[in-house]
């Protein structure tokens, strides 16, 4: 039986105990994985002497898919953040995030299903800024926005809301009061949406659009935005949802994607065995239907789903939500990983 190749990146702290976790998850769905594992972030600067060395670069062109943990970026200096740099010289432009609803998860909301589709490459993170004198009394950030990026990323979002049998689409912006970059995004917008008929459009000026999934997440569906205004509406998704341990997402390319959790590399947790496995779980997932392994990844959801609202095998964050059988002792990462791997096991 064939078998998919991917480059696994375990990543710092927290990292290679939540990809652990997930690879196990996805082994125990009978589909075939080949992981050749590369190292970056401040393991790599340990051993090779740079955060990102060429063989991650090279392996992610060879395999153009990646499940990767999360990598620490040091604060105000330091080495360039990996993550940016990855996204810059692989061009992955389309970053994903869906957030679902999970019984047991105690949140505002149980039935948000939204998916935040950002354009992750330009605009305000496109790196253009300066201090306007010496006194650092102001300073200027460039938004760069371009029309083939804005065609690109709208696309996608139409296309994945094909794919994945959306109805609609919502693109963010604020037109009103940025006549050119806002302008821009929102006519590209509207001419993209002409091509799918099938699919509903609707436009939400930015500040409305936060207000609105705050009182009334369930009237959106797939959600397309600019890269700041992206990177705040996924968190605020991922908040309505249950928050940072169980957030999957995606990095999308023309030729290579990449899965990995929204959270980071929680240091002080590392090496505990304690951290919830969810979030790389479902970047798991995300990653088998991406794969077209659609049967596979729907198991994955449905043990995490079932282990979440079983509430036996949980790790301390859902217990500590409130929601959860308070006399329950918290379960470790790796025991929920083997939880959800034994119900992803009986299903497959
Ligand atoms: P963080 O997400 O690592 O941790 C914040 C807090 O969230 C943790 O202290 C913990 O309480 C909780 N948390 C995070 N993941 C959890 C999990 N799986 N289960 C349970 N609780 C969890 O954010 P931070 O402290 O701001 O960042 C730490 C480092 O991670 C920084 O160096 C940052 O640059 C990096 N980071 C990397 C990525 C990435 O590689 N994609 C993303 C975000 C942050």
């Amino acid at each position: 039986m064939s078998s998919y190749r991917v480059t696994l990146i375990p990543g710092d702290g927290i990292g290679p105990e939540v990809t652990d976790a997930a690879v196990k998850v996805l082994e125990a769905t009978g589909v075939n994985f080949d992981w050749e594992v590369v190292e970056a972030g401040e393991r790599a600067l340990k051993k090779e002497g740079t955060p990102l060395p060429q063989a991650v670069l090279d392996s992610m062109k060879k395999n153009r898919i990646a499940l990767k943990g999360p990598l620490t970026t040091p604060i105000g200096g330091g080495y360039r953040s990996v993550n940016v740099a990855l996204r810059q010289m692989l061009n992955l432009y389309a970053s994903v995030r869906p957030s679902r609803s999970i019984a047991g998860v105690g949140t505002l909301y149980s039935d948000i299903d939204l998916v935040v589709v950002r354009e992750a490459t330009e605009e305000l993170y496109s790196g253009i800024e300066h201090w306007i004198d010496r006194d650092h009394s102001a300073a200027e950030t460039i938004s760069v926005v371009t029309r083939k990026a804005s065609e690109k990323i709208v696309n996608y979002a139409f296309d994945y809301a094909v794919r994945e049998k959306r109805k609609k689409v919502t693109a963010v912006h604020k037109a009103n009061i940025m006549k050119t970059t806002g302008a821009l995004f929102q006519e590209v917008s509207q001419q993209v949406a002409k091509h799918y008929p099938t699919i509903e459009f609707e436009e939400r000026l930015i500040d409305n659009m936060a207000m609105q999934l705050v009182k009334k997440p369930q009237a959106y569906d797939v959600i397309v935005t600019t890269n700041l205004f992206g990177d705040i509406l996924s968190d605020l998704c991922a908040g309505l949802a249950g928050g940072l341990g169980i957030t999957p997402g995606a990095i999308i390319g023309d030729e290579i994607a990449l899965f990995e959790p929204v959270h980071g590399s929680a240091p002080k947790y590392a090496g505990q065995d304690k951290v919830n496995p969810v979030a790389t779980i479902l970047s798991g997932e995300m990653m088998l239907k991406h794969l077209g392994e659609r049967e596979a990844a729907e198991n994955v959801w449905n043990a995490v789903f079932d282990t979440i609202k079983e509430k036996k095998v949980i790790t301390y964050d859902l217990i500590e939500g409130g929601h959860a059988n308070n006399a329950l002792s918290p379960s470790r990462c790796s025991q929920m990983a083997d939880e959800i791997a034994r119900k992803v096991r009986e299903s497959a």
